[in-house]
């Protein structure tokens, strides 16, 4: 998309100048894909700080922000009791490479939040945690396949990045280069929300079928909530076949209720992943689930798993003072204010006669371009997402800055308050225009 300009792009110019800096030492200038603004064009922001529901870029502009961090800032930025307890962890050491009790605590408060988790493995990113769980459940099984879903992204574990939603939506990369046949070879892809293909895959790989991997509420091709009784029937059909159930939470853990989206449907899990929301803003992820599962993990059993920095004392007490401000009060006030958000964002859409629709998963939402229910990965490519670039520019240089993809969730913290929300309602009616105005 170099070269187009947009009608609300404006100068940042120190934001630019750390962009080119940083596209000479690093590729494409940013660490994570998402972060550089390609599907929407223009300068990506260089934030240096945040606090409660905003950002300020090194231009020394402030934004409301509804990324959150991709998820994990559901508290705001620079919550002071999560800053005190990261400060009071970091003046004791920053790491020991040795057990403690902050790892004990954090893994005490998952169990205690999330029944099926019986017990959990410390991790640093959902991508190990979800690349941990495949390799337990093929060491657990003696099988080797794996059903993933398309759209649901797992991370960059080389296994799942096949029809992996966001990221790879965004770019439109249909799989990437680097994965092998070998590491690929044995991930069936079915499509999302589909219990006739997870029957008849099974049906056609008797006995092969180590695992089913779904999110257990999809956010990563835009929010693409399970059909009734999808999840149930998941579980199901691998308890018929020998097959473990595997529901990534890593974006809805301890986010869509105080136990992540088992809290919202019920369904019981072999095994779970979990990051974002849980390490309070520092890398500290998990996987768990039933406890003659997690007992053949090394050093109880004989499946490898480690890590250098698993357990870190500083991620493990941010996560922990996260948690235990999320009580029932703070994921009430989350819902509300993501209900005005939907609600104002619709508002002007319509108004605009732009034809969209707000799909939810709880507090998480995502605005689809189309006036069709999206239930899967097809449907929500089939959105008018050039649409979204005007929406967006038009966000950003009004203050407001929104997920830089049309295939991503929007989130939001107890910290959005009414000023937050005066500016996002300020900011759409321009926003809305720019979407009934943009062309192919
Ligand atoms: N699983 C899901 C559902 C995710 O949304 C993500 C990241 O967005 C991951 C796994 C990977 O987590 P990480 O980026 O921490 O590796």
């Amino acid at each position: 998309m170099a070269g187009v300009s947009y009608p609300y792009e404006y100068d940042a110019p120190v934001s630019q100048n750390l962009f080119d800096r940083a596209s000479a030492v690093t590729p494409g200038g940013v660490n994570s894909p998402v972060r550089a603004f390609r599907a929407v064009g223009g300068t990506p922001r260089f934030m240096v700080s945040g606090t409660g529901p905003y950002l300020t870029d090194a231009d020394g502009r402030e934004y409301v922000d509804l990324v959150c961090s991709w998820g994990p800032m559901i508290l705001g930025h620079a919550h002071p009791e999560v800053v005190a307890a990261v400060q009071e962890a970091v003046a004791r050491g920053t790491s020991f490479g040795t057990p403690g009790e902050g790892e004990v605590a954090l893994a005490e408060e998952i169990v205690a939040r999330i029944e099926p988790v019986e017990q959990v493995r410390l991790v640093s990113s959902g991508t190990e945690a979800t690349m941990s769980a495949i390799r337990l459940a093929r060491g657990f099984t003696g099988r080797a396949k794996v059903i993933k879903f398309a759209g649901c992204y797992h991370g960059h574990v080389d296994a799942l990045l096949a029809a992996a939603g966001s990221g790879v939506a965004t770019f439109g990369l249909p799989d990437t280069p680097g994965v092998t046949g070998a590491q690929a070879g044995d991930t069936i892809v079915l499509p999302y929300n589909d219990l006739d293909a997870v029957h008849a895959a099974f049906h056609a790989n008797p006995g092969e079928i180590a695992c089913v991997i779904t999110e257990a509420s999809p956010g990563n091709m835009g929010v693409v909530p399970p059909a009734d009784g999808f999840n149930a029937g998941l579980k199901a059909a691998c308890a018929k076949n020998g097959a473990l159930y595997i529901s990534d939470e890593v974006m809805t853990g301890f986010r869509t209720s105080k136990a992540g989206w088992f809290g919202v449907d019920g369904v019981v899990p072999d095994l779970m992943t979990f990051g974002k929301v849980m390490g309070g803003g520092f890398p500290a992820a998990a996987f768990g689930g039933r406890a003659d599962v997690m007992g053949h993990l090394a050093p109880a059993g004989p499946v490898y798993q480690a890590g250098t920095l698993s357990g870190n004392p500083v991620a493990t007490a941010a996560g922990l003072a996260q948690l235990r401000l999320l009580d029932d009060a703070a994921y009430a006030k989350v819902d509300a204010v993501s209900r005005e958000v939907q609600a104002l964002v619709t508002g002007a859409l319509s108004k605009e006669g732009v034809a969209h629709r707000v799909q939810t998963a709880s507090n998480m939402f995502s605005v689809f371009f189309t006036a069709d229910e999206v239930r899967n990965y097809d449907d929500a490519k089939k959105q008018e997402s050039f649409r979204f670039n005007g929406f967006f520019h038009s966000m950003l240089s009004q203050g407001v800055y929104l997920p830089p993809s049309a295939f991503e969730s929007w989130f939001l913290s107890t910290a959005h308050d009414e000023r937050a929300i005066e500016r996002i309602a300020a900011a759409l009616p321009a926003a809305a225009r720019a979407a009934a105005e943009a062309t192919a």
